[in-house]
């Protein structure tokens, strides 16, 4: 036994403190777990929470963790997903033991099969799904008997076997287990085991044509491998008697199953048929659009596996369900990019300052830190000149009281750089400011400042001759709601029609030679990585998540 005070210490969740109770009691030497998708579509962060805790148990006690690709659905699956399934697993930092297939069993479960009509435990029933529905009972009222229920071992062997040659039509038979239709437990309701489906399965080729039923390929499929921790989430949790009966039944390896919450984060949709949709109807670019909540779309963006795995940390395990709210997920990829990306100045919306008193023609190098969080990450040059762009939104013509950016007669720091002040501004014939003119404060340039001169803004800038025209994505929530399944209606009427905006933003000449994954803060501006679209010619960012408020409003003050 485990007491209060020892938990405490370890802190341990639910499920690993069963597992450190059995390895206690000597239940167990080793465990094993296992992490069992489906290849119809490509991992999302719901997923990633069931990585960590599979995976995570076999770091922290003795045993190890299989892949087993739940593929008992020939019609919806697919290679490519099984591809994609494999690297994302990989890039999250984790490697399984056995790479396993449900369809790898698919002779022994038929074996498993014939076992349960010869024990007079199996039947086969021509009823159609309609008709098997109608018999199912209610909650509260027991189900009928099938016509079918009763034929001879004899009768449903033969049946079962022109089942799997191939004579039967799709729907027309199924094969069920029989246990009792007046079960509490609908499940228990004489389960249908096996079903006929015409289709080519991505491994077993045409061999079969009946199919196993998840409850009767899961529990079965674990106890063939071992699987001593078998951890699904919670809507799985009635199924526990269904698959403890069969295993009993055929006398196999006692796996047992532990139920843990599903994860749902906001503003998005966490179940691969919705995502498939997405894909499908073109509301997204593909499986890794930078929108989508799948490990590809993620990565895409930017997110990087440490803070994936941190959020799932930081979420924990539950036994109940509940909303995670996509800050906390930016949160963790602040904390993690903070530390690692390279800093560099994009303005977005350019205005252009001249610096009147800064002789034409002439460059001057102004080094800056690569990351002041990383002194090893060493400094880089950045070009300045009588030309420069900054941002609209630091120029105000008349400035609020509390606005320290750049306004007639105001002095700002520009980062890396010089202190200018701003003495005129251009207006074109709308109103619009169009140019500022400003001078520099000789001996004022950063690390070599002997003005005294004390100035609140610092911005960001780049020579407008040296500016690298770059595309920049800016994505915003896909969904406009908070709890978009918990919404009438179809969820798709509820997508952000504003979640990308594609702009042009001018980069620093440091920013030319960058790779799809590479990670940057563009200062004061967010969290920013190098797209796959990207090229030499045309550098392309997506913007993974803003600041945090604090800069912004620091230098509202
Ligand atoms: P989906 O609805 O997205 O298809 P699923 O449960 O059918 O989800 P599987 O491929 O069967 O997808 O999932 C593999 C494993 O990941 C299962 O053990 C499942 O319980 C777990 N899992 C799936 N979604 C979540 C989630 N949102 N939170 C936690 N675990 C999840
Ligand atoms: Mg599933």
């Amino acid at each position: 036994m485990i007491t209060e005070e020892k938990k405490e210490e370890k802190n341990l969740n639910f499920i690993e403190e069963i597992i450190e109770a059995d390895l206690q009691s000597g239940k167990y030497e080793q465990i094993v777990t296992r992490f069992p998708p489906e290849p119809n579509g490509y991992l999302h962060i719901g997923h990633a929470s069931s990585i960590c805790l599979n995976f995570g148990l076999t770091q922290k006690f003795p045993g190890y963790t299989n892949l087993r690709f739940d593929d008992t659905n020939p019609v919806t699956e697919d290679t490519e997903y099984v591809e994609s399934i494999k690297n994302d697993i990989r890039w999250m930092g984790f490697e399984w033991k056995n790479e396993l297939y449900a369809s790898d069993y698919f002779d022994t479960l038929y074996e498993f099969a014939l076992k349960f009509i010869n024990a007079g435990l199996a039947y086969v029933d021509d009823s159609t799904s309609e008709e098997i529905a109608a018999l199912k009972g209610t909650p509260t009222e027991p189900g009928k008997d099938s016509p079918y229920r009763n034929r001879s071992i004899e009768e449903n062997l033969a049946l079962f076997e022109q089942m799997k040659n191939g004579d039967f039509p799709d729907g027309s038979r199924t094969l069920r287990a029989k246990i009792d239709m007046a079960h509490i437990n609908m499940l228990m309701r004489d389960p249908i085991l096996y079903r006929i489906k015409h289709a080519h399965h991505h491994r077993t080729g045409n061999k079969w044509c009946i199919y196993p039923m998840y409850d009767f390929a899961h529990g079965q499929s674990d106890s063939i491998e071992n699987v001593t921790h078998s951890i699904c989430t919670l809507e799985f949790a009635p199924h526990r008697e269904l698959y403890d009966w069969l295993i009993a039944k055929l006398e196999i390896y006692p796996s047992h199953q532990y139920e843990f919450a599903r994860r749902n984060l906001n503003y998005t949709v966490t179940s691969k048929r919705k995502l498939l949709q997405l894909v499908q109807d073109g509301h997204v670019n593909g499986w890794d659009d930078p929108r989508m909540p799948t490990l590809s779309g993620l990565r895409r963006r930017g997110y990087t596996p440490e803070s994936i795995r941190d959020f799932c940390d930081r979420i924990g395990v539950a036994r109940r369900e509940n909303m995670i709210d996509v800050g906390l997920l930016e949160f963790c990829v602040r904390e993690d990019l903070n530390k690692k990306a390279l800093r560099r100045m994009v303005v977005l919306d350019p205005l252009k300052v001249l610096i009147t008193n800064f002789p034409e023609g002439v460059i001057e190098m102004c080094h800056s830190e690569n990351n002041p969080e990383d002194i090893a990450s060493g400094m880089r040059e950045i070009p300045f000149s009588r030309e420069i762009f900054i941002e609209k939104e630091d120029f105000l013509e008349i400035p609020t009281k509390k606005y320290f950016r750049l306004a007639p007669g105001k002095m700002v720091r520009l980062k890396g750089a010089y202190i200018i002040q701003c003495d005129d501004f251009v207006k074109d014939e709308n109103g619009e400011i169009t140019e500022v003119h400003c001078s520099y404060i000789e001996n004022s340039k950063s690390g070599q400042d002997t003005t005294g001169i004390n100035v609140k803004g610092t911005l960001h800038w780049v020579s407008a001759p040296h500016a690298v025209s770059v595309e920049i994505r800016l994505y915003d929530r896909l969904f406009s709601v908070e709890n978009v399944s918990g919404e009438e209606g179809d969820f798709k009427d509820y997508i952000n029609p504003e979640s990308l905006s594609i702009i042009t933003g001018y980069a620093e000449p440091a920013l030319t030679d960058t790779k799809p994954g590479e990670a940057f803060q563009f200062l004061r501006k967010g969290y920013f990585a190098t797209d796959t679209d990207s090229k030499t010619e045309k550098p392309v960012f997506n913007r993974t998540v803003t600041l945090r408020d604090n800069w912004a409003k620091a230098a509202e003050k």
